[in-house]
């Protein structure tokens, strides 16, 4: 049986293994090159539940002598996890969340489930005119968030809050989380991020940055009722 794991750690692995191939290139002294796969082998086994009952003996055997032993390393580890997939939904539960025409939310539910089927993924997201639709999972809790986006001109690189890259302007967009706690009285939280879903999950490794986002102001208005 595959460990299944989540997107985040998926990524994360893909980056440790990079990270074990560039020690190799860059370094020819055999300490420094273990030293390095011992320290991704912790890091994977905090960030990973179980990583190390199933992966321990493959890291033991290699011994950083050659790429083709990290290749072989990465070959078994890929082989033996699954990425875990994000919950189907329907359209009666986004309904009442998202302020959407309804043939909008119907195209919605049936994108992200026909995506979900093919695409590993932390969060999707998709524009709909000037507005960003974001789902997201926590705890196997579905959270949605409706937000104003603007999108970017320029040549300047941006920093998505959500994966922590940069990308071209062109690529990013500022996307807006505006809540009202009562009549007349909003807040809003704004930050960059991709504006393409795909690459975003590709390089996601943590999803605080995104609860943050998705439950911006949730506490506020559930705990109005006057003061004390
Ligand atoms: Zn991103």
């Amino acid at each position: 049986m595959p460990l299944e794991i989540y997107n985040t750690d998926y990524n994360m692995l893909r980056k440790k293994i990079e990270q074990l191939r560039e020690t190799y290139m860059q370094s020819s002294d055999e300490n420094v090159r273990n030293v390095v796969k011992e320290q991704v082998f912790y890091d994977l086994c905090e960030k990973i539940e179980l990583f190390e009952n199933h992966f321990a003996q493959y890291f033991e055997t290699c011994k950083m002598n050659s790429l083709k032993e990290i290749d072989e390393l990465a070959a078994e580890i890929f082989k033996n996890v699954s990425v875990i997939k994000m919950p189907k939904i329907q359209y009666e539960q986004i309904v009442k969340r998202i302020k959407m025409a309804s043939k909008n939310l119907k195209e919605i539910a049936r994108n992200y489930n026909e995506t979900i089927k093919q695409e590993s993924l932390t969060y999707y997201s998709q524009i709909i005119d000037t507005k960003m639709v974001f789902i997201f999972f926590h705890d196997d809790e579905l959270h949605t968030v409706l937000c104003d986006v603007s999108q970017y001109n320029g040549v300047r690189k941006l920093h998505c809050r959500f994966c922590n890259s940069f990308r071209q302007s062109c690529e990013m967009g500022f996307v807006s989380n505006t809540i009202k706690f009562k009549k007349n009285e909003y807040s809003t939280l704004g930050i960059n991020c991709c504006l393409d879903y795909n690459k975003c999950n590709q390089d996601i490794l943590e999803t605080q940055k995104l609860t943050d986002f998705m439950s911006y102001g949730k506490n506020k208005t559930k705990t109005k009722g006057g003061r004390k």
